[in-house]
Formats: C-alpha cells, structure tokens, sequence
C-alpha cells in the first residue's frame, strides 16, 4: 500500500474526490492506471480552440467542418433487417444538421438530448436535409451537467471506446483543485537557468490552457521534468557501478589476440580497430567495463566480440557469450570456432582456446559434462542463449561477457548477469543502430563504441517495395534465376500459422503454396520461431550447407544468421514490421561478394505506411532508418519500453526533443557528480521522485549500489 501521506500522488483514483469508483475503474481497464499521478500525467492529445470552430451559418455543404452544436432530438430507424440508422439532431445558434451513424446504435447513449459536443465530419445535402455522417465527436458537456466548457481551447485526450476524452477532461478537472500543487523537485537554479514555469504551473497550464501559447512553455518543463528523472536514474546507476565494483584487469595485448589478429583473413576496418582500442583501455583497469558496441549488420561486431573474449582467456580467465536465440547461439558457435581454427581451437597442440556451445538442444548426458567442465575451468569460451548462460551455469573465473541482444534490450538481464561471475567486463551488442538521442536514454549508462564502417567490397542490397500484386510473378522469377546461378533466397513471412483476423501470408501456408504452384522444382524449406529445436536446426543446416534453395520463415532469420551465398530476399506483408526490423532482415542478403536484391511485398493503406516503406528503398543507413522509425512510431513501439524506462517518457519525443535530453543529461550527471547519494537536503524532493518512479523494481541497482 503506497504511503499516501508522504505522496499524495500515489492516492489510489478510486479514493479521489470527483472520480467516481465506476470512472476510476473504465480508467484502470483503458489505461491501466491506478493513481492520481498516473491520470495527471494522462496529457492532453491535442487542443482545439474556439478559432478552428466553424458556424453552421458559415458552413459550406460539401466541406469538412468542425461544429459546436447541442443535441435537440434522437431518432431510431430500421428500414430493414440488418440496418438500425441512428439520427441526431443538433443545433447551434445559425440553424440545425443531422448526424447520422448506420449499425452504430451505441451513440445515442453517448450523446443524449441537451449534451454539448463538437462534431467533426463533412456536411452533405442528403433529401432536404443538412447531414453529417459518421461524425467524429467530442462531448463537451453531458446532458446533466450545467458547468459545461468554458474556456477558450479544448483539450482532448487519448481515448477508448470505454470512455471518452470528455469523461477523461473532467476527471483530470477534479483532480486538479486538489493535488496539482505537485511538488517542485528539480533544483530551482536549473529551472531558473532553463527559463522553465513551476512544475504545478506546468501541469495546470497543459491540461487547462488559457490559449495555445502557453502550452508549449508548459510542455517545455513537463519534458524536461521526464527526461531529467530518467537521467538522474541513469547517473545513480552509473555511479553505483563505477564505485562499488571490483573487478580484474584484462590483458588487451597478449598471444591469443595477437595470434587472432594475424590470423583473421581479413583487415579489420578502422571502426573495428577503434572499437577495440576502446575496450582495451576500459578492460586494463580494475573496474568492470559496461560497453555497448553498435553497429549495423555486417559491420563485423563479432571479430571484436571474439577479440575481448581471448583478452580474458590469455588473463587466466574465462569468456562467455550469449545470443537472444538458439539459432543465432549455432550461428555464434560456428563462426567463432571457424575464426579459432587457425589458433588450435579444442586445446590442441598449440594450446588453443576451448569452445563449447550450451543451449537447450544440447543433450542432458553432454550439458551435464560441459557444465562440469566449465565449473573446472577446462572450457575457457561458453557460447550459449540468454536464458541458459544466466541460469545455472558457474564458472570458474568468468572475466568477460559479451550479450549479444540484437535489438532485445534487456536491462534486467544486464544486472542478473552482472552478479553472476566475479564481476566481469561486460560488452553489449546490437544490431539495431541506435540513434545518438536514444543511446543516451536507453543506454545512458553504458560507454558506446560505434562501428559506422561496412568491411570494403559490400555490394549494397538493392530493395524493391511491390506495391501491385503483378509484381510478384517477375519477383518469383528473380528467385528462380538467383538459384539457377548458384543462389538462395529467403521467404519471410510475418506469421507462422493461418490467422483469420488478418490477411497475411503465413510461414506454412506460404511454403505450402510455393512448393506446390509456384517452385515446384526447387527445394523449399521452412523455419518458425517455436518449431522443434531439431527440426529447425536441421532446416538450417540444410540451408547452409546449399540443399534448401528457398528458405520460408518467420522472422527467426532476422538476427544472425549468415549465409552468404543468400541473394535475395522477399519480404510479405512487409508493412507490417518495423523499419529497424525490415534493415536487419535484408542484412541477410548480399553477405557475400554477389549484390543483393529485396523485395518487399506491402501495399500500405496510410500516408505513414507509404513513408516508411518510401524510407526502407530509399537509404540503406541503419542509422537514417532507426531515427525515421523513432520519429514516425514513437519510442514506446519501437523499443521495449518497459524495461527501459521509455514507458515514463509520456510527452518527450526523443528526435524531437533531442535538446532537451542533452540538456536533462548534462544537469543530472553534474549533480549526481556532486551528490551521488541525493544526500542534500535540497535534493530531497528529487530522491523522492526519482524513487517514485523509478522503485518498481528497475531501481534494484539503486539500493544494489
Ligand atoms: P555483424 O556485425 O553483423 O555481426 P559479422 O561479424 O557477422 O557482422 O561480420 C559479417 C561478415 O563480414 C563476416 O563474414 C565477417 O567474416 C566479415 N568481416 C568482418 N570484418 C571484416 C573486415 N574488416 N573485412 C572484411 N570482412 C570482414
Ligand atoms: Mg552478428
């Protein structure tokens, strides 16, 4: 039970005076909000102001108009079975309309004689009459509710079918008299020096603006107000690490590195070598590294993977490296003892490293024996999946640990990890270019090294977005002359099973369907996600070794997999995936020395469908394509939100923002510099908001230290 007392805040909505028990639950199940700070924090979508209002005198039939108007009359009709036509008659000072909705009887419910409300929608002559159909409305006083709307703009507010902007308006009225004198916690010379309102000021103003203006001033405060508690988060976080952990210095420069860098057949690019110049300083000192290394598909993040792993071997210690999947584990596995082979992987004659893969397909009677040996000490590098490595696994001396999440952030899994070994170096990877503003948030408390260079002789893949279903014979055909020349090809499909709520083309019926009538002559094969681990395995397999021509699948091939001789890639229903994902597939193609070619089946309905689709052809910067995702989807979709602390980012948009989080960043590493207990009394509404906030559970490392 939240203290009350100490927070106000966290008064449970139903407990709040002007929200009825039966409002505060529709609120719960809409938004799964409990407190009175959730609803505050509850902003308005957007506002409309008296201006924007047309007059029906003024309105010409034909035009899309936005009219205040009150409901006169209601009337019911079923001309025949199967169609209920509800008409409502509203007027306003210069005369009255209809508003018409076919087999939606629900409206009348909402809008009952003498409700106030704004309807949007265009205004036809229809039998004699002024008609609006399907209108879109916004209540703005009920029939028995004589306060009515006042003032000058309207603010509106997400909604859902359960209930209604105008519901929500004036629950968030209620709760304004009696605890928007929310508390100021950030220090009053950053707010000086920001030129910002009071944050009670703020609240007011942006959930009740005497005019568009003073809004933005408003939002100024409220976002930084967000983007400031994340980063004092960040920088306690941080702290904690740098000052309470003991770890072991790694050897940057000895044989085993040595011997890898002579042996690597290729040069490394100078982002690889400056990424591992990097890790070697952070790795030589007696503090545990934190490192993210970025970089885009094919950039060569696993040579400098490889590369800190054998710093902690030739140390005396061992490395561990763990994959969000078990095919992306197999991929890791094989790549990595293909780089070793040169230097006498399996503890041969020339005392080479000692490699063993542990997933969930590897036998009881054989994980039994690695695990005993990697308790020995006799294994020095585990390649295994997330979920095995960060259970039950002990090692001996664990010094380095690389994750390799691909774009799955997992901060959770970050800190399990960390308590496991004796504290070692821990290097992220990912796949998914991160813009710089989001780095600073989701990562804000790591270093970053940045591969921002392709190896040379990349021949860059060629995308296709195939609007019209015509081009789908001459794409198969593509697919047909890519094998004929040696090639393979992906399938990928956004679904495994049939689904009949929405048409796209699913994993099996799509290989069904491609084996029998379209490629009938080539081999077609088929992975999905949960298919048996054996299955899969051997699908794969198959695929690498060049006896599956066509490979269907769902987007299990999205990370890792790595099979030059692929070429061409077809996307289905390819709208329905995110532009950072879209970029990772097509990283499948084009692995080699043959140029790539991807198609992408998607006709999008929306004008952002169009622009993202538009995007995908246009650039092959991962970079480019994350921002534009950040910027088109918003940063709650594009990233797991929950687990990275996004999901309180209720009005900052990181793109757009983006001053504003240098800004939060800059003031809050400088005060946790100062104060890293939060200890002065001065900043004891801080500590107060950021535990807040912050205290379910992502604040572990808070009291871990
Ligand atoms: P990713 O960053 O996607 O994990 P990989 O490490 O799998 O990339 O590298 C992709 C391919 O590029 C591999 O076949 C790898 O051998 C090759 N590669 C890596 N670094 C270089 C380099 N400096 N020059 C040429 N090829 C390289
Ligand atoms: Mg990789």
């Amino acid at each position: 039970m939240p203290d009350t007392k100490a927070d106000p805040l966290a008064t449970p909505l139903a407990r709040a005076p002007g929200v009825s028990p039966t409002v505060a639950k529709a609120i719960e199940s809409a938004f799964g909000y409990r407190t009175v700070r959730d609803l505050l924090e509850h902003y308005p979508r957007r506002y409309l102001t008296r201006g924007d209002l047309t007059d029906l005198a003024h309105a010409k039939a034909g035009a899309e108009v936005t009219l205040v108007g009150t409901v006169k009359g209601i009337a019911k009709k079923m001309p025949r079975r199967n169609l209920k036509i509800l008409e409502i008659r509203v007027g306003d000072r210069g005369g009255a309309w209809v508003c018409t909705w076919f087999n939606q009887p629900w409206h009348a419910t909402r809008l009952p004689v003498g409700t106030m409300a704004v309807f949007s929608g265009r205004l036809m002559w229809k039998a004699g009459r002024l008609t609006m159909a399907n209108p879109v409305y916004e209540v703005l006083r009920e029939g028995d509710d004589p306060e009515g709307f006042a003032n000058e703009v309207i603010p509106l507010y997400p909604a859902t079918k359960e209930i209604s902007s105008g519901r929500l308006r004036r629950a968030v009225g209620a709760l304004l008299e009696p605890f928007g004198q929310v508390p100021d916690f950030v220090p009053e010379e950053l707010r000086r020096a920001h030129r910002l309102p009071a944050r009670a000021h703020a609240l007011r103003t942006i959930h009740r603006p005497p005019d568009l203006a003073a809004v933005s001033k408003a939002r100024d405060r409220l976002v930084y107000d967000e983007l400031f508690v994340l980063q004092v988060g960040l920088a306690l976080r941080r702290r904690a690490q740098a000052g309470a952990e003991q770890g072991h210095p790694l050897q940057g420069d000895g044989d085993l590195t040595k011997r890898l860098m002579e042996s690597l057949p290729f040069r490394p690019t100078r982002a690889q070598s400056r990424a591992m110049s990097e890790i070697s300083t952070d790795i030589a000192r007696p503090r545990p590294m934190h490192r993210l290394l970025q970089g885009d598909v094919g950039s060569g993040k696993t040579a400098v993977a490889l590369w800190l792993l054998l710093a902690a071997v030739q140390s005396g210690f061992q490395g561990a490296i763990m994959a969000p999947t078990e095919v992306l584990a197999d991929q890791h596995f094989i790549n990595l003892r293909a780089l070793l082979e040169p230097l006498g992987e399996g503890g041969g004659l020339f005392g080479g490293p000692r490699l063993a893969l542990l997933t969930a397909s590897t036998s009881a009677a054989t994980r039994e024996r690695l695990r005993a040996e990697v308790a020995g000490g006799e294994v020095d590098i585990v390649v295994g999946t997330h979920a095995l490595l960060s259970e039950g696994v002990g090692f001996r001396r664990l010094g380095a640990v690389v994750v390799d999440e691909q774009h799955r952030f997992g901060v959770h899994q970050r800190v399990r990890l960390r308590e496991k070994g004796d504290q070692p170096h821990v290097l992220i990877m990912t796949a998914t270019p991160i813009p710089r503003t989001l780095a600073l948030t989701l990562y804000g408390d790591l270093d970053v090294s940045t591969l921002d260079e392709l190896p040379p002789g990349r021949s860059p893949v060629v995308t296709h977005v195939a609007a019209d279903e015509s081009l789908r014979e001459r794409a198969y055909q593509r697919v047909r002359e890519e094998v004929a020349a040696g090639h393979q090809a992906y399938v990928v499909c956004a679904l495994k099973d049939e689904s009949d709520k929405i048409e796209v083309r699913s994993a099996k019926a799509e290989a069904e369907r491609l084996r029998g009538e379209v490629f009938p002559d080539l081999r077609v094969g088929l992975v999905y996600g949960d298919m048996p681990a054996k299955q899969k395995e051997a699908t794969m397999d198959a695929f690498r070794a060049g006896d599956v021509d066509v490979l269907v699948s769902t987007t299990v091939v999205e990370v890792g997999v790595d099979v030059a001789n692929a070429t061409v890639m077809l996307v289905e229903d390819a709208d329905r995936f995110g532009l950072s994902q879209l970029h990772q597939l097509r990283g499948r193609v084009g692995r080699g020395s043959a140029p790539g070619l991807c198609v992408l089946f998607a006709d999008p309905q929306t004008g952002e469908g169009r622009a993202r689709m538009a995007a995908i052809a246009r650039t092959t910067d991962g970079f480019e394509l994350a921002n534009e995702d950040l910027r088109i989807r918003g940063e709650g979709t594009v990233f797991d939100a929950r687990q990275s602390g996004l999901s309180d980012l209720k009005l900052a948009r990181l793109v757009e923002d983006f001053d504003w989080v240098r800004k939060a960043r800059t003031d809050a590493f400088a005060l946790v510099e100062e104060d890293p207990e939060l200890a002065d009394p001065a900043h004891g509404r801080l500590q107060r908001e950021v535990m807040a906030r912050l205290g379910d559970g992502r604040a572990e490392w808070l009291a871990r230290g």
